[in-house]
């Protein structure tokens, strides 16, 4: 991870803190001022309106920021289907989400058998159910190549 975007990820989390502090504060002076207004109303006295005038603003501010700043993982993850963010991600909110984000990622390292639909292994050599070859090993330098390419990644070779 190089320094800019170890920068990004900083401002992120920052963003997401400053959010959720605004957000879990503004409902507090919402709720407060709610309250207070009951209250002001049985003493028959002004209410602190100006907690609500704090309150939903700040509940408001404090949504955007969080949403924003767990969009930017989100839009990231979907340009480059890059899976560590989802494990980042999990981190932060909860080990749940990270093994879910883990199962993701085991299940991109497989393979789908092409003949009988058996998830395999990413360097199984045939499925484990129907025995179909699932790789094609090449004569000249043994690399092993995916079922259905002509030639071989590693040298060159054409595949038989
Ligand atoms: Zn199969
Ligand atoms: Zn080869």
């Amino acid at each position: 991870m190089g320094e800019k975007e170890k920068q990004h990820n900083k401002n992120k989390i920052v963003l997401r803190i400053i959010g959720i502090v605004l957000l879990i504060a503004g409902v507090t002076c919402a709720i407060f001022g709610f309250i207070d207004m009951s209250k002001a109303f049985q003493e028959s006295r002004m209410p602190k309106i100006w907690l609500m005038f704090i309150g939903f603003p700040m509940i408001a501010i404090g949504m955007f920021m969080t949403v924003v700043s767990f969009q930017r993982s989100i839009n990231r993850f979907i340009k480059n289907e890059n899976v560590p963010v989802i494990n980042e991600m999990g981190r932060e909110i909860s080990p749940a989400l990270s093994s879910m984000a883990n199962s993701v990622k085991s299940g991109l390292d497989q393979t789908v058998c092409s003949q009988c639909g058996e998830l395999n292994d990413k360097d199984a050599m045939f499925c484990k159910s129907c025995g179909k070859p699932l790789m094609r090993v090449c004569d000249d330098c043994g690399e092993a190549n995916e079922s259905d390419a002509k030639f071989c990644k590693k040298c060159g070779k054409p595949l038989n």
